[in-house]
C-alpha cells in the first residue's frame, strides 16, 4: 500500500510517497512559489539525481496536478499509475478541540475545518485549498487529516486553561491548544521503544528544536504539557518568534512605536526570537559561526537566551509529571546540534543526568546520548511527521 502525504502551505507544498509495506521513502518533494512567477517543483528519490520541474503553476490545483504527473513520469517518476496511490494523508496544523485524532475526510469534517479555521488563520487555510484541489483530482482516493494540535488534546484543564475571564474560553475558544504534536507523538514513541519499555510507564521529555520549536510533557504516552499556546508564537524562543514574553509588552510598543496589529504581530513573529537578539539570522548555523568564530556577543547571547528557556522549560515539565525518565532532542537543531544538547543539559546535572560527550557528537541519527550511569536517559531522535501521518492514514482506510 502507497500512502501520499501532503503538507500545503500558503504558497508551497511539500509531499511524500511511502510504501507502507516497509516503509521506505519512494519520493519526496517540495512546490515553491505556487501562484507566484517562477513556480518550481523539486523531486528527491533515493539513488537518484534531484529532478526540477520550473513550470507555471497558478494555483494548489496545478501545483498537485504536477505532483502526480512527475510521480507517474516514465522516466522521473516512481509509480505507473495514479491508482497505485491507496490514500492522501494531508497535515493540517489546527483541529480545534473538535479533533483528538486523525480523521477520515468528508464533508462533515470540511465544513468543521472552515469553522476551525479562525483559529488558525496563516495555517489553515492553505491546507484546505490543498485538501480540495486533491479532493477534486482523486475524487475516489480515501483521503485523511491528521492535526498538529490532536496529540494535546489529553492536556489537563489546569494546563490548557489561561488565567483569562473564563468566557474567552467558553466564547472564542481561547486555550493552550499547542502543536508539533505529531512530531512528539512520534518521537517519544521511538524513545520508548529505544528504553524497550511501554511508553505507559514512562515520563518523556521531548524538545522539537528547529526553526519553529517547542517542547511537551508525555506521560504514559498523553501529552500533558506543552510550551506553544493559543498559537505557535508561545512558549521557548524561536527562530524568528519571540515565544512567551510579558503580555504587557505589547500594548506599551504598540504606543510607543505607533504600530498596527499586523505590525506588532509581524514584529513578534518574523523580527524576534534569535534573529531579533542576534541581529545575524534565524537560522542557528549562522549565529553559532558568528558566536564561535567571529566572537559576536550578540549571537553568543542569542543562543545563551535559547538554552536557558529550553533548560528552564524542561525543568517546569519535570515538575508538571513529578519526575521524568528520559529527555529527547529532535528536528533541525536538536538533531544536528551537539553543544545545544550539551548547553541544556549540563545545567540539568541535579536530575542526575549524564551526556557521553563522544556519543553526543553525533548528529541526525537516532542515539541514546546519556552514559549508562545517568539516572534520566537521553536521546536524539530524528522527526518523521510525514511517516506518522501515513500511518494514521493507513489505520483509518483499513
Ligand atoms: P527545522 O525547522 O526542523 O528544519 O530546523 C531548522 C533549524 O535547524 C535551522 O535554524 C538550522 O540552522 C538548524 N540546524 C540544521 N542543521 C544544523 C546544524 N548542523 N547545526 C546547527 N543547527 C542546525
Amino acid at each position: 500500500m502507497k500512502i501520499l502525504v501532503i503538507n500545503c502551505g500558503s504558497s508551497s507544498l511539500k509531499y511524500q510517497l511511502i510504501d507502507m509495506e516497509n516503509e521506505k521513502n519512494l519520493a519526496s518533494g517540495l512546490v515553491e512559489r505556487i501562484g507566484i512567477e517562477g513556480s518550481v517543483l523539486t523531486q528527491k528519490v533515493e539513488g537518484r539525481e534531484k529532478y526540477i520541474v520550473k513550470t507555471p503553476m497558478q494555483d494548489h490545483k496545478d501545483a498537485i496536478k504536477i505532483v502526480l504527473n512527475v510521480l507517474v513520469d516514465k522516466e522521473n517518476g516512481v509509480i505507473a499509475d495514479m491508482s497505485e496511490i491507496s490514500a492522501v494523508g494531508h497535515r493540517v496544523v489546527h483541529g480545534g478541540e473538535k479533533y483528538s485524532k486523525s480523521v477520515l475526510i468528508d464533508d462533515e469534517v470540511m465544513a468543521a475545518l472552515e469553522e476551525v479555521a479562525k483559529l488558525a488563520p496563516l495555517h489553515n487555510p492553505p491546507n484546505i485549498i490543498g485538501i480540495n484541489a486533491c479532493r477534486e483530482l482523486m475524487p475516489n482516493t480515501p483521503m485523511s487529516v491528521v492535526f498538529d494540535t490532536a496529540f494535546h488534546q489529553t492536556l489537563p484543564e489546569e494546563a490548557y486553561l489561561y488565567a483569562l475571564p473564563y468566557e474567552l474560553y467558553t466564547n472564542y475558544g481561547i486555550r493552550k491548544y499547542g502543536f508539533h504534536g505529531t512530531s512528539h507523538k512520534y518521537v517519544s514513541g521511538v524513545a520508548a521503544e529505544m528504553m524497550h519499555k511501554d511508553i505507559k510507564d514512562l515520563k518523556i521529555i521531548t524538545c522539537h528544536l528547529g526553526n519553529g520549536a517547542s517542547i511537551t510533557a508525555v506521560d504514559g504516552g498523553k501529552s500533558v504539557d506543552t510550551s506553544m499556546g493559543f498559537t505557535p508564537l508561545a512558549g521557548i524562543v524561536m527562530g524568528t518568534r519571540c515565544g512567551d514574553i510579558d503580555p504587557a509588552i505589547i500594548p506599551f510598543v504598540m504606543k510607543e512605536m505607533n504600530l498596527s496589529i499586523e505590525e506588532v504581530n509581524n514584529l513578534m513573529n518574523k523580527k524576534s526570537g534569535v534573529l531579533g537578539v542576534s541581529g545575524v539570522s534565524s537560522d542557528f548555523r549562522d549565529i553559532e559561526d558568528a558566536a564561535w568564530k567571529e566572537g559576536n556577543k550578540r549571537a553568543q547571547l542569542a543562543l545563551d537566551i535559547f538554552n536557558y528557556r529550553v533548560r528552564q522549560t524542561v525543568g517546569s515539565y519535570v515538575a508538571a509529571m513529578d519526575g521524568v525518565d528520559c529527555i529527547v532532542f529532535t528536528a533541525g537543531l536538536g538533531e544536528n546540534s551537539p553543544e545545544t544538547r550539551e548547553a541544556v543539559c549540563s545545567k540539568l546535572s541535579y536530575l542526575g543526568i549524564k551526556l557521553d560527550l563522544e556519543k553526543n557528537k553525533s548528529r541526525g541519527k537516532a542515539l541514546e546520548i546519556s552514559t549508562p550511569e545517568s539516572k534520566v536517559k537521553v536521546f536524539v531522535v530524528p522527526t518523521n511527521e510525514e511517516l506518522m501521518i501515513a500511518r494514521d492514514t493507513m489505520n483509518l482506510i483499513k
